[in-house]
């Protein structure tokens, strides 16, 4: 077999790029002695993209220990204690014919794994082997407690609506609860759009909460590559697109709002959460591939601004707005609200790259005519400081992502810090 040893951390294939997710197949051995032997349901990588597989070290280890076993019983001369499996299906591997005996892995792996786990109080539905053979998850000092527990999307449905919570993404596949303006627990998002949540976290919540987030639990699919399971294996975040540092960004903005005005500047749905992992920096230089980066970036920056909470919020603090903020709503909204509460900086120039993002996404959509399309075209290009002419759409993102970087910078920077009595601090 061609599987090698998985020696890097993440679940990125080296192959391809594509994510690695668990499998459980067949794997072939040859004895000193010559003994053709086989395992059944082993704990195998295999990347998404090019079906490549990998071993993890876990079941090397495992394989390599059962191996020196057999050798050293066959010295011995005795029997052995470890059930043979027969096998018979899928004889199309040229060493099947050969092979003189089949174990199950199954029953080897209990030698090993069988830790006691944290306690949970409700059953939740996981996969041992997720925790024991993805790398990385294994923690001595907390056994199971990094085991990736798997929900339907629409598990976050209640954080998304229920007033006590919110729910916002850090980056394409990793977001955060949120109970009042406090972190309540972090979530991931599969290739599969399933959300994980690691045991450890869920057992810590009550037990109520517990109860609800079992009604949307589902048997695992060992699928965690995300960025959820890199910050927990400690990928370097140094390393991070400007993508997804722009990501980061907009989290960050949008949390120093939470906190000093408990107010939510955005409103996701399960839908906008599945098309952010589309948030990819453009490789090629094709309309399609720019509609594909621009449309969830809109989604995430534009339209999920929550026009109820922040015009409830203005109307609020400045009921002589009542007039001005009927039909109000969108980029408009945020721009009113950053002008009352942000101090030096022109809010008017500074949200101009949103503007943008929101003409790019009606420029992708072929909406209008060749002409209107390519004036439109023309007046992004110069408000992104690039050449009119520009038609590169590599540079264009690349621009675009720029400059809402440095405009989330501005607002995080001149946004009016409250103190606990509810008065500008002046910083
Ligand atoms: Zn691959």
């Amino acid at each position: 077999m061609k599987e090698e040893v998985l020696s890097v951390s993440g679940l990125d294939c080296e192959n391809c790029g594509g994510k690695l997710h668990l499998i459980h197949s067949d794997k072939f051995m040859k004895l000193k002695s010559g003994e053709k032997i086989a395992f059944a349901n082993v704990p195998l990588l295999m990347c998404g993209g090019c079906q490549k597989r990998y071993i993890p070290y876990q079941t090397k280890e495992i394989l390599d220990e059962f191996q020196q076993m057999l050798e050293n019983t066959e010295h011995e001369n005795q029997p052995r204690s470890i059930d043979i499996v027969e096998k018979e299906e899928d004889k199309k591997e040229f060493s099947v014919e050969e092979t003189e005996t089949w174990y199950d892995f199954e029953k080897i792996k209990n030698m090993f794994c069988n830790d006691k786990f944290i306690a949970e109080k409700v059953k939740f539905l996981y996969d041992r082997d997720d925790y024991y053979f993805i790398p990385g998850l294994v923690r001595p000092w907390k056994i199971g407690f990094l085991t990736p527990v798997f929900f339907n999307i629409e598990v976050l449905l209640k954080y998304i609506h229920h007033p006590q919570y919110g729910l916002d993404i850090g980056a394409d596949t990793f977001g955060y609860i949120y109970k009042g303006d406090e972190h309540y627990i972090s979530f991931g998002i599969n290739e599969n759009n399933k959300v994980i949540m690691w045991l450890g976290d869920i057992i810590d919540l009550n037990v109520e909460e517990q109860f609800y987030l079992r009604s949307e639990n589902v048997p695992s699919d060992h699928s965690i590559g995300s960025e959820f399971y890199e910050a927990q294996i400690e990928v370097q975040w140094a390393e991070a697109s400007a993508e997804r540092k722009l990501l980061k960004k907009r989290l960050d903005f949008n949390e120093k709002v939470r906190d000093n005005y408990n107010l939510a500047v955005a409103q996701l749905d399960t839908e906008t959460l599945r098309v952010a992992k589309n948030i990819r920096k453009l490789l090629v230089n094709t309309n399609d591939a720019f509609k594909d980066l621009i449309i969830p970036l809109n989604e995430l920056f534009v339209e999920a601004i929550n026009n109820k909470d922040i015009s409830k919020d203005l109307k609020q603090k400045y009921p002589e707005l009542k007039e001005e903020l009927k039909g109000k709503k969108g980029i408009k909204l945020l721009q009113l609200w950053l002008e009352k509460n942000t101090t030096g900086i022109d809010v008017n120039v500074e949200i101009a790259p949103l503007f943008v993002l929101y003409d790019l996404r009606l420029v992708s959509a072929h909406l209008y005519s060749d002409n209107s399309r390519e004036e439109l075209l023309e007046s992004c290009c110069t408000r992104l400081g690039l050449a009119e002419t520009e038609r590169n759409y590599i540079v264009i993102a690349n621009t675009l992502i720029d400059k809402l970087d440095e405009m989330y910078d501005k607002f995080i920077q001149c946004l009016s810090v409250m103190n606990k009595g509810g008065e500008e601090d002046g910083e």
